[in-house]
Parts: C-alpha cells; sequence; structure tokens
C-alpha cells in the first residue's frame, strides 16, 4: 500500500518540486495551494502524513493544523519560512509532529518524514481505549470522557492524561512527562508539568469531584484507583 503525503502550499514552484521530489521517493502526493482546501482535502482523504506551510493565503497554517487536530491524528510536519520561534512553539502546542525552516534541502526533509511516519505507525498502535474508574480516554479517536460527558482537553492536556492512563498505578516524575509530552529538547518552563497537571485536575477532579490524579511528593504524578476522594 502506497504512502500518501498531503503538501499544503501556496509556492507552486516548491510544491511542484515537493511532489515531483516526493513522488520519485515512492510516496504518492495530493497539493493544496491555500488553508482552507488544504482542510478540507486533510478532513476528507486518509493521507499517512502532512506537510504544511505555516504562512498560507485564506487560513493560515497554524489554524488548519488547530482545526485539524479536533478531527484527526495524521503526522504534520511544518513548514516555516522564518526562523520564528512563536510559530514553532505555538505550532508544536497545537500537535505538529515536527517542523522544517525554509530554506531546506530535500535530503533532511525526506528523512523528517520517515522518522514521523515512524512515529505515526507506532502511535497507530496503541489504539485501546485506557480507562481508571469512569474516565475514558480514546487515542485512536482523540476523544476523553469522564462518565459519559466529553472533556474538552487541549493537545497537550490529552497527551499528558494519555501518558498517566498507559502507566496507570505507576508513578510518573516530571522529567518523565516532559519529556513524553513535550520533548527531550524542550526548553521552557520546567514547571509546565505542575500547570498542566493543574489544568487536569480542573478539568476532572474538580468538576466532577472526584480524585483520579495523585501527586506523589518529590517524586511526580500518577493516576490511580477509581476516584473516591
Ligand atoms: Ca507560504
Amino acid at each position: 500500500m502506497c504512502t500518501h503525503i498531503l503538501i499544503v502550499e501556496d509556492e507552486a514552484r516548491l510544491a511542484r518540486f515537493l511532489e515531483l521530489e516526493l513522488c520519485h521517493e515512492g510516496y504518492a502526493v495530493t497539493c493544496a495551494a491555500d488553508g482552507r482546501t488544504g482542510l478540507e482535502t486533510a478532513l476528507a482523504g486518509n493521507f499517512d502524513l502532512i506537510l504544511l506551510d505555516v504562512m498560507l493565503p485564506g487560513l493560515n497554517g497554524l489554524e488548519v493544523l488547530r482545526r485539524l487536530r479536533a478531527e484527526k491524528d495524521v503526522p504534520v510536519i511544518l513548514l516555516t519560512a522564518r526562523d520564528a520561534v512563536m510559530d514553532k512553539v505555538s505550532g508544536l502546542d497545537m500537535g505538529a509532529n515536527d517542523y522544517i525552516t525554509k530554506p531546506f534541502s530535500i535530503e533532511e526533509l525526506l528523512a523528517r518524514i520517515r522518522a514521523a511516519l515512524r512515529a505515526g505507525a507506532a502511535a497507530a498502535k496503541k489504539t485501546a481505549v485506557l480507562r481508571c474508574g469512569e474516565l475514558a480516554l480514546d487515542p485512536a479517536r482523540h476523544t476523553a470522557a469522564y462518565g459519559g460527558t466529553a472533556l474538552q482537553l487541549t493537545y497537550k492536556e490529552f497527551l499528558l492524561l494519555q501518558t498517566l492512563l498507559e502507566n496507570r498505578d505507576i508513578v510518573q516524575t516530571r522529567d518523565a512527562l516532559l519529556e513524553r509530552v513535550w520533548g527531550y529538547d524542550y526548553a521552557g518552563e520546567t514547571n509546565v508539568v505542575d500547570v498542566y497537571i493543574r489544568y487536569l485536575r480542573q478539568k476532572i477532579d474538580d468538576r466532577f469531584g472526584v480524585k483520579l490524579i495523585h501527586t506523589v511528593r518529590g517524586l511526580g504524578y500518577v493516576i490511580k484507583g477509581d476516584g473516591a476522594p
């Protein structure tokens, strides 16, 4: 089965160049030249990976990504025109798997595509619904609910909750959570884990009057029990 890549890029020459190179590598390629078309194509199709330009007419790449992530977990590599830190940070926080800054070499892009496809395939294996008490998280559908009530979680909150549920009853250190959810090269505030744990508690424990997310002093966090406070 052929690996299908969607290119969302408004610079016609670059889009054409990428299409030719990716076809040459044996990928099936579809192109979209603006954000709105790109989003519609991405939602309608069954792509293995999306190359998404940030600076797009109509709907910019970050907005496309935000709307896409509400529906799908397909790997996305952002193409950023400038070395804009904000684009990268907000892009990764919104669930981009990787980014590459223009101008880039085709070899580097191909390597990143292979890495993102491998990671995507590994993630797809973990499709079982994760549960703890009344809490249920479906990694494949990217949905979470407590007692049947849907939870509105950001991408990072979802990933943090997923990590805790995958390791139910096993204490997760801040470092382990930081690495898994924010990545090896995360250079921001180290208390980001505590901040996001607080968000999760507000949305689950506080909202439903339960206690699922436990602090293990000096160690980290664990999700356990049936929620009895
Ligand atoms: Ca562009």
